[in-house]
């Protein structure tokens, strides 16, 4: 029923479709395991809410039982015709920990951007990691700010990057390599680059824009990035992936 009147809101309030989200595999967990991954969903969606906007998607999150070592041992996302979220999650940890864990908020951001291929995946990623504190700021989970955070993981990994490549470049190979942690942190140094660059902006408003008004427009990133511009009055974006691919 919630689904539905947001649904009416979205339609009546312009051009904007639809929003929100449909679970399925619910039914694998106890009545008390579903009213806890209801409400950490629905707090999830909330904070995705206040920070773009009523998406112009609905979110099919799919959930599947597994034991692991922290909340969602496993995850993933799909963006085809549907934008769809896979989360494999143990509830042998409790609402608190779920809320707490980033795995939701990242994969959730990955579907604000499109699909833009392997290539370019230490970008994607960045983007996830960078939007994924500030959805867990959104829902009150995080000690200090959002970009306080990122710069304290970036300071973590830093030591991964001593050649003299770009870093965009250097943090593609890591990818490649299977070194995700440092490369998704260096690639989130984009977007602190592209805020630093837009002093009177917020990048996070300017993605919202996108999302919302662009989502189906671009194909490819250099087609994303001019939109990006375009949003920022300045090509920015544009220039900022240059110098960190291009040196
Ligand atoms: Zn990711």
């Amino acid at each position: 029923m919630r689904y539905i009147w947001m649904l009416l809101a979205a339609v009546l309030s312009g051009p904007v479709v639809a929003q929100g989200y449909l679970v399925k595999g619910l039914s694998q967990f106890s009545a008390s395991e579903q009213a806890m991954l209801r409400a950490w969903l629905d707090s999830g969606e909330a904070a995705m809410h206040r920070l773009l906007g009523p998406l112009p998607f609905v979110t099919h999150i799919h959930l599947y039982p597994r034991r692991g070592a922290e909340p969602v041992p496993w995850a993933h996302t799909w963006k085809g015709a549907r934008k769809s979220l896979h989360l494999y999650v143990d509830t042998d940890f409790g609402a608190n920990d779920f809320t707490h864990d980033w795995t939701l908020y990242h994969e959730w951001s990955h579907l604000a951007l499109p699909y833009l291929g392997e290539q370019h995946r230490w970008w994607a990623e960045g983007f996830a990691s960078y939007m994924q504190y500030h959805l867990m700021e959104q829902v009150g989970v995080l000690r200090g700010s959002a970009e306080g955070q990122l710069q304290r993981r970036w300071r973590q990994y830093q030591h991964y990057f001593h050649s003299n490549e770009p870093l965009g470049v250097q943090a593609q190979s890591l990818i490649q390599q299977g070194q995700y942690p440092p490369a998704y942190w260096a690639g989130a140094q984009y977007f602190i680059r592209v805020q630093q660059r837009l002093p009177h902006k917020d990048l996070m408003s300017l993605v919202a824009k996108y999302t919302r008004e662009h989502y189906n427009a671009a194909h490819g990133l250099k087609n994303v990035l001019e939109i990006l511009d375009r949003l920022a009055g300045k090509p920015v974006f544009s220039n900022t992936y240059r110098q960190m691919t291009e040196g």
